[in-house]
């Protein structure tokens, strides 16, 4: 594991003395199929530094984790279309997403880098072997779909066709729209992405997570955790019509060697074990094997996913089911902070069709403290809310001088101001939006270590 400020992040974690259990705050780690764009930032990843920052400042024992997802097919298709090689693809835009990250003065005590890492990789092929070994999984002979033109196994970017949940286009793994969790087999009209060939049925000796057999401890999770009302819809359509079994591992040309027989895991199993793999180690970086993961996983209070919509699926149900067959406590998850999509110019943000304002550009040109400010006032966290270069103007010459107003309420109300700012920033109702609305209601100077969250601009107190 690479961590990106190893220095504080180790002094936030010793600092223990009591025993104090720990807030893992993570951010989904970003496909390196691009840079990452304004998009990226108005989702997970500023308001994940803003609420750990936020913890970390009432005193919380923190961890922030992320790192990078190469092992994602859309690297291997983006490859494709520009004519690259995939490794070339993969130094650029992981240079740049680490760039735009740091530009935002966002840092995290855990990075997972699968290609830097040969650890990371072993252990991911380890964990799968271990639940296999313990029946926690399942090896058996599956059906699964290629293209019948180039041979290629269809999942992920290699597929399209119409989610079987909502008919809209959708790719395998979830569908953007509607969150379901889709496949070369169960999308209507399935083809080849690469070639536009036709599926054919072929069969292999792959892993499977059989989740409905998980359904009691999910349940428990569930029941415990904070979660948006689109995510419990999303739950509530599994828990109705059965939950689906997810191939771990199966043959195809891109990810982890795993799960015997020339299989590699799914990259979203990837991201699942290695959020189990590497926070253990961080924990104890001695631990080795199911039960030494699980027992420093006991350290953990409570989990937080920041993360997309579109990642709903991934993050709300296979991961718990993954921790559950891992021995991990299901009432860890103590919920999942969900943006919607950031639209930009009345559309979606796009990094494959380039429809984007690149993080790492437009951070090199504006202050980062008004960039993180303007995207907690703008987030799409209860519609798709859209940037307009126009209206980040007009926030930009506005709010220094908002700022340096102080606020023009009455002292009682701008105290109750103030209190509501702080309470805002907490995981179970955090609204950076409206903490940032109550700061300039209340005047910054009332509650400082808000406006240090939003800003990421670390003064003394
Ligand atoms: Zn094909
Ligand atoms: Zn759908």
């Amino acid at each position: 594991m690479t961590a990106m400020t190893p220095q504080a992040a180790q002094a936030t974690i010793r600092d223990d003395p009591a025993g104090q259990p720990l807030v893992v705050v993570t951010a989904t780690a970003p496909t390196p199929n691009g840079p990452l764009h304004l998009g990226h930032l108005a989702g997970p990843f500023i308001a994940a530094d803003v609420a750990a920052r936020a913890a970390r400042a009432r005193g919380l024992r923190t961890l922030t984790v992320s790192g990078l997802d190469p092992h994602q097919n859309y690297v291997r298709t983006k490859a494709a279309s520009q004519g690259r090689e995939v490794t070339e693809v993969l130094d650029e835009y992981e240079g740049l997403v680490r760039r735009a990250l740091g530009a935002a003065r966002i840092s995290y005590d855990v990075f997972n880098d699968p290609r830097a890492d040969q650890d990371y990789r072993d252990r991911v092929g380890l964990v799968l072997d271990e639940l296999a070994a313990r029946g926690m999984v399942i090896t058996e002979r599956t059906a699964l779909t290629r293209c019948s033109s180039c041979g290629t196994t269809l999942h992920h970017a290699y597929v399209s066709g119409d989610c079987a949940s909502c008919g809209l286009p959708s790719s395998g793994g979830t569908c953007e729209a509607c969150g379901a969790f889709t496949s070369a087999e169960n999308l209507g009209r399935a083809s080849c992405a690469r070639c536009g060939g036709s599926p054919e049925r072929f069969t292999a000796d792959i892993p499977l997570l059989r989740l409905e057999s998980w359904r009691a401890a999910l349940t428990e999770c569930w029941s415990g955790a904070i979660m948006p009302a689109r995510v419990r819809a999303l739950i509530g359509h599994y828990l109705a019509c059965g939950l689906p079994d997810v191939p771990l591992a199966y043959p195809t040309d891109w990810g982890i060697p795993a799960g015997g027989n020339g299989n590699r895991a799914d990259v979203w199993v990837e991201m699942g074990l290695g959020l189990i793999t590497g926070i253990a180690r961080r924990l104890d970086p001695a631990a080795e094997g199911l039960d030494q993961y699980a027992a420093a996983w006991r350290q953990v209070g409570e989990w937080w996913h920041f993360l997309g919509i579109d990642n709903a699926f991934y993050f709300a149900i296979l991961f718990p089911g993954l921790f559950a067959a891992a021995g991990i406590d299901p009432g860890r998850l103590g919920g999942l902070v969900v943006n919607e999509f950031y639209q930009l110019d009345g559309l979606k943000f796009s990094t494959s069709r380039g429809h984007a304002v690149w993080a790492h550009e437009f951070l090199a040109q504006q202050d980062p403290a008004t960039v993180r400010m303007y995207v907690c006032w703008d987030r799409p966290d209860r519609f798709e809310s859209g940037f307009t270069r126009d209206a980040y103007a007009q926030f930009r010459d506005w709010i220094a001088a908002a700022l340096a107003d102080g606020g023009t309420l009455p002292p009682a109300l701008a105290a109750a101001e103030a209190r509501r700012a702080g309470h805002a920033l907490e995981l179970g109702t955090f609204d950076p939006g409206l903490a940032l609305r109550c700061l300039l209601a209340a005047g910054p100077g009332r509650a400082p270590s808000v406006l240090r969250a939003l800003t990421g601009v670390d003064t003394a107190p």
